[in-house]
C-alpha cells in the first residue's frame, strides 16, 4: 500500500535534481556567452557549443527575456564551432571544397533556373556577386551552390559525400546548416551575411575567396 506514495516520492526528487542541474547548466552557458560577448575570448569551446546545443531553445528564450539581441545565440555557435573545425577545413584539399550561397544573395531579376538537386543553376549573367565569383570557382573545378533552403546542403552531400563545405548564410540558417554537417563530421566554415533580408542580401565576397582558397 506503501508503494504507491514512495514511488511519487522519488519521482519529486528525481524531479527537483533534474530541475537544479537544468538550471545550473543554463546559468554557466549564460556565464559563458557573457564572457564571450564582453571580453571577446572563447574559453571551453568544446564545452561551450555542447552547451549551447544542448540547451539552445530555453538560452534564446532567456537571451529574448534579458533584453539581449537573439541571433547572439546563433553567432557566437557560428564563432565557435570555426574555431573547433577550422583546422579540419582548412587542412581538405581545395579541389573537393564546395561554396553553398543562400538564395537571397541573387538579384531580384535573377533568372537563372531552379533544380531540385542543384539548387539555382547560375548562368554567371552578371546581375550579382555570385557570377563573378562562380567564374573563378568553374576556373578552378570547385563547385558552387545556390540553395533554396536549409536542406538543401544535405542533399548536395549525399551527391558529394567526400567534400568540405564554405557556406555562407545568415544567422539562423547557418547555425542550422553547420549543426547538421558537424553531426555527420563534414569539414567546414561558415561565413555570416554582412546584409539579411530577405531579398538582395549581402557578403564580403572577397573574405568568401580568402577563405575558400586558404589552406593550412
Ligand atoms: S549572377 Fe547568377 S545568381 Fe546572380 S543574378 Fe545572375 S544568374 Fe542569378
Amino acid at each position: 500500500m506503501n508503494g504507491i506514495p514512495n514511488f511519487f516520492s522519488v519521482l519529486g526528487v528525481v524531479f527537483v535534481i533534474l530541475l537544479v542541474v537544468f538550471v545550473i547548466l543554463l546559468l554557466i552557458a549564460t556565464i559563458l556567452i557573457y564572457s564571450i560577448v564582453k571580453k571577446q575570448k572563447i574559453i571551453f569551446p568544446r564545452a561551450t557549443l555542447f552547451l549551447l546545443d544542448t540547451l539552445y531553445f530555453p538560452i534564446k528564450r532567456l537571451v529574448v527575456y534579458l533584453n539581449m539581441d537573439k541571433s547572439v545565440v546563433d553567432k557566437i555557435q557560428i564563432e565557435v564551432r570555426n574555431v573547433i573545425l577550422k583546422n579540419e577545413y582548412f587542412s581538405s584539399d581545395i579541389k573537393n571544397r564546395i561554396v553553398v550561397f543562400p538564395y537571397c544573395l541573387r538579384s531580384i531579376e535573377c533568372k537563372a533556373r531552379v533544380s531540385p538537386e542543384l539548387g539555382v543553376k547560375c548562368v554567371k549573367c552578371g546581375k550579382c556577386k555570385i557570377g563573378d565569383f562562380k567564374k573563378i570557382c568553374d576556373e578552378n573545378s570547385i563547385k558552387v551552390f545556390i540553395a533554396p533552403g536549409g536542406s538543401f546542403v544535405k542533399r548536395v552531400l549525399k551527391k558529394y559525400p567526400k567534400s568540405s563545405v564554405l557556406l555562407v548564410a545568415c544567422y539562423a540558417e547557418l547555425n542550422e546548416m553547420m549543426r547538421i554537417l558537424s553531426s555527420k563530421r563534414i569539414p567546414e566554415y561558415g561565413i555570416l551575411l554582412d546584409k539579411v533580408g530577405c531579398i538582395e542580401t549581402d557578403v564580403d565576397m572577397e573574405n568568401v575567396k580568402e577563405m575558400l582558397f586558404e589552406a593550412h
